[in-house]
C-alpha cells in the first residue's frame, strides 16, 4: 500500500503547434488507503488522467509519484499498479482460474503461491465455486468480479478502475458498489476510481476529484462538495436536479449568483412568490418546475398533500442556512 502525490501534472496530445491541452495541472495528495473517484462529464480528462498514474500515458510535465517513488519514467508493469477497466477483458479460452492466474504465472510466481492467492481472492469475491468455468459461462456481474480478482492477487500499492460498473445494469450497478465498498474495507489498498455518474462518486468516495475541461474543480469529501460546492460547475454537476442558480433573486447582490438546492426550499405561507410551470412525481418526493419571475426555479417536496398545478402560484422560503454565493463572472464560490 502507499499514497499517491501528483504534482502539477499536465497533458498535451501531440506536441509543437500541434499540441492540445488536456489536463491542465492537477495537484493532489492522497494518503495510504485511501478510496478518490474521479468524477466529472465526458471528455473531461477523468481517463487520460488514471491511465497517466498506470502509465498507460506520458505525462507533458509535472510528477506522480506512488508512495516516495517518483514513477514518471517507469513503465506500467513496474510501477505496482492493477487496472480494472469497463470492458472486464478475461481471456475466453481460461478458466475463472487462469484468468485470476495469469498475471501471476507470466511474473513466475511460484505455483503453490499463486493457489493460495487466488483462493483468497476467489473467496472474498465469492467465486470459489466458479473457478472452472470459463468466462461465457458467467453472468456480467460474475466477469466483473473475476477482473477484480485477477487485479487482487497481485498485491497493487494502487488499484485503478477505470469506469468498471459502466456495462452493468443498474441493479447489479448498485450490487457490486456495494461488494467494492466491501473490497476496500478488507484490503485497505489505495484506489482511484473514474466514473461520469456524480451517484457512483457520491457513494464510494472517501474524497473526490471533480474535473471540469482539464481542471480540477474541487478535492474533497462528499460532504464538502455537495455542501459547499467551490464552484457553480460542482453545483450544478453534483446533485439531481442540480442546484438553483439565480441572479434576480430577491436579496441577490449584483455580480453575484444565489445556489439553493432545490431540497432546501419550503413551500408555504411566506417567502418567494414563484408561477408553477410542472410538477414530476417521483413516489417519495415529487419535483415542482417553477418560475422566479423570469428565472427557473426546481423546488423537492415529500410526496404527500394534494400537489400544485400549472399555473398555479406558491410561496416558496428558501433555508437561510443553506444558501451559497458565487461569483457571476468566474462562477467561484465566494
Ligand atoms: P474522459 O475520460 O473524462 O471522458 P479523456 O481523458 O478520455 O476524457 O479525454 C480528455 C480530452 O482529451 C478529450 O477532449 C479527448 O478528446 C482528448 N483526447 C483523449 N485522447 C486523445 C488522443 N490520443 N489524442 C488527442 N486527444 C485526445
Amino acid at each position: 500500500m502507499a499514497s499517491l502525490t501528483l504534482t502539477n501534472v499536465v497533458k498535451h496530445y501531440g506536441s509543437g503547434k500541434h499540441a492540445v491541452p488536456v489536463i491542465h495541472g492537477v495537484n493532489a495528495d492522497i494518503r495510504d488507503g485511501e478510496f478518490i473517484v474521479i468524477v466529472g462529464p465526458s471528455g473531461c480528462g477523468k481517463s487520460t488522467l488514471l491511465r497517466m498514474v498506470a502509465g498507460l500515458e506520458e505525462i507533458t510535465s509535472g510528477e506522480i509519484a506512488i508512495g516516495p517513488r517518483v514513477v514518471n519514467d517507469l513503465e506500467p508493469a513496474r510501477r505496482d499498479i492493477a487496472m480494472v477497466f469497463q470492458n472486464y477483458a478475461l481471456y475466453p479460452h481460461m478458466s475463472v482460474f487462469g484468468n485470476m492466474a495469469y498475471g501471476l504465472k507470466i511474473a513466475k510466481v511460484p505455483k503453490d503461491e499463486i493457489k493460495a492467492r487466488v483462493d483468497k481472492a476467489a473467496k472474498i469475491l465469492e467465486l470459489g465455486h466458479l473457478l472452472d468455468r470459463k468466462p461465457r459461462q458467467l453472468s456480467g456481474g460474475q466477469r466483473q468480479r473475476v477482473a477484480m480478482g485477477r487485479a487482487i492477487v497481485r498485491q497493487p500499492q494502487v488499484f485503478l478502475f477505470d469506469e468498471p460498473l459502466s456495462n452493468l445494469d443498474a441493479k447489479l450497478r448498485a450490487q457490486t458498489r456495494i461488494e467494492i465498498q466491501k473490497l476496500h474495507r478488507e484490503l485497505g489498498i489505495t484506489s482511484l476510481f473514474v466514473t461520469h455518474d456524480q451517484v457512483e462518486a457520491m457513494t464510494l468516495a472517501q474524497r473526490m476529484i471533480v474535473m471540469n475541461a482539464g481542471n480540477m474543480e474541487q478535492f474533497g469529501t462528499p460532504e464538502e462538495v455537495y455542501h459547499r460546492p467551490a464552484s457553480t460547475f460542482v453545483a450544478s454537476f453534483m446533485g439531481s436536479p442540480p442546484m438553483n442558480l439565480l441572479q434576480h433573486a430577491p436579496g441577490a447582490r449584483p455580480g453575484t449568483l444565489l445556489g439553493i438546492r432545490p431540497e432546501h426550499l419550503d413551500v408555504g405561507s411566506v417567502g418567494w412568490q414563484v408561477v408553477v410551470d410542472t410538477v414530476e412525481l417521483l413516489g417519495a418526493e415529487r419535483l415542482i418546475y417553477a418560475r422566479l419571475g423570469d428565472e427557473p426555479l426546481i423546488v423537492r417536496v415529500e410526496e404527500g398533500g394534494a400537489a400544485p398545478h400549472p399555473g398555479d402560484t406558491l410561496r416558496v422560503a428558501p433555508r437561510a442556512d443553506r444558501l451559497h454565493w458565487f461569483d457571476a463572472t468566474t462562477g467561484k464560490r465566494l
